[in-house]
């Protein structure tokens, strides 16, 4: 087929400004700004060859980043073609990336703890396990990120890293550039979990320190650019991990899961009150699996009983001297479970579902608040005397 010679090639100031709008899927910021454009050859009849810089070789986004590069670049007027030959950053390269990363500097401390972050941090806690902590972190991140929030979540349950699988970026490691890490994200969310360190299904049998140092590294050499919100799954009960947070972000709030159960709202409301110790705030308190509606008629089956979600809210107002609401009751619903095993979060699947609309309510009152209040009195609840 006889090319069109009259067809004039594009100019490499078009072709660069149509990289510009590539952004790195990890990073997500474009791939200009990060130093992985090489080169750009243009010939006479408008072939472009673009060279791109991956972070690390044997980049999972390899294919992506490939992809997106042809796609902006064939639309710029004049191009015949498209050619993307990738290349891989030398240590010193990603040296300057990291280090533009973190905005220059050399020291790494955790970006939400400083008086001057906006971010929201909540950490979710149960006493026990299996009453639905991470569903409820997962279904309120993807919530949140569909409302245009900049949600992350860190799943720190070393026991039961279930927060993967259920938002979908199940089998995804993070990438590293230098000593920063780039964490997976699904769903509008970007996730890390300590089941991402570990080789295949393997238990974490990490002690208090390990964890700390793990958790230290979550917060601060996890590249999590600007959020609004940072969900943190913390494992069942009052352990080591509970302290950690508290110690690292002192400003994290505790949004309580519980099941309607008198036994179950004992144990949280033991988990909760911690946060005497760590004089944190309690925002609430979620109870889950409130009810089964029955498939034959409009009744509810309380499977679990009733109430405890609203004894633990009050309980925690006692203990802790500040007011603490019940922000929500989560019926249980077979299209949460699914969703959860199938990286679908019923509040996208299935929002107007009542698990799914009680989820997104829980996930607005928490995101709708302005950012950076925490520590603050928002004259609204009593301050914690402590
Ligand atoms: P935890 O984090 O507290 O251990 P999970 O979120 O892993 O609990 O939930 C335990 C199990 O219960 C999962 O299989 C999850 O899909 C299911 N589940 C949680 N909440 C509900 C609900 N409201 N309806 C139906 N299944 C639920």
């Amino acid at each position: 087929m006889a090319t069109d010679t009259y067809r004039t090639a594009p100019t490499e100031e078009a072709v660069r400004a149509a990289l510009a709008t590539v952004n790195d899927p990890e990073i997500n910021r474009p791939i200009t700004d990060l130093g992985m454009v090489k080169s750009v050859e243009i010939a006479a009849d408008g072939a472009v060859a673009v060279a791109v810089y991956l972070t690390v070789s044997g980049c999972p986004m390899r294919e992506t980043i490939t992809s997106r590069v042809t796609e902006a670049v064939q639309g710029v007027e004049g191009v015949t073609g498209v050619q993307v030959e990738l290349d891989v950053m030398s240590d010193e390269q990603r040296r300057e990336l990291a280090a533009s990363l973190r905005g220059g500097q050399a020291e790494r401390e955790v970006p939400f703890a400083q008086p001057s972050s906006l971010t929201r941090v909540y950490c979710v806690a149960s006493g026990k396990g299996g009453v639905g902590k991470s569903s409820v972190t997962v279904n309120i991140a993807a919530a949140m990120a569909a409302d245009g929030l900049k949600v992350g979540v860190v799943d720190a349950d070393i026991y039961g890293h279930s927060v993967p699988r259920m938002l979908g970026t199940e089998g995804r490691r993070p990438t590293q550039v230098e000593d920063m890490i780039m964490p997976p994200s699904a769903n509008g969310v970007k996730v890390i979990s300590i089941g991402m360190f570990t080789p295949g299904n393997a238990p974490v049998v990490w002690r208090g320190p390990m964890l700390h140092r793990a958790l230290q590294q979550f917060l601060a050499d996890v590249y999590w650019g600007d959020l609004d919100v940072l969900l943190l799954d913390l494992p069942p009960g009052t352990g080591d991990i509970a302290i950690s947070v508290a110690q690292l972000v002192p400003n994290a709030e505790i949004l309580v899961v519980t099941t309607p159960q008198q036994a179950a709202a004992e144990v949280a409301e033991r988990a909760g009150s911690i946060a005497v110790q760590t004089h944190q705030k309690i925002v609430g308190v979620v109870e889950n699996m409130s009810g089964l509606p029955c498939p034959h008629c409009d009744e509810m089956v309380d499977v679990f009983g009733t109430g405890g979600g609203q004894r633990v809210a009050d309980g925690l107002t006692q203990t802790t001297g500040a007011q603490v609401p019940l922000l929500g009751s989560i019926p249980i619903d077979v299209r949460l479970r699914e969703g959860s095993d199938e990286g679908k979060p019923v509040v996208l699947t299935d929002p107007e579902c009542p698990a799914g609309a009680a989820l997104r309510a829980v996930a607005g009152k928490l995101g709708g608040r302005q950012r950076g209040l925490q520590g603050m009195s928002l004259g609204l609840t009593p301050r914690n005397k402590f």
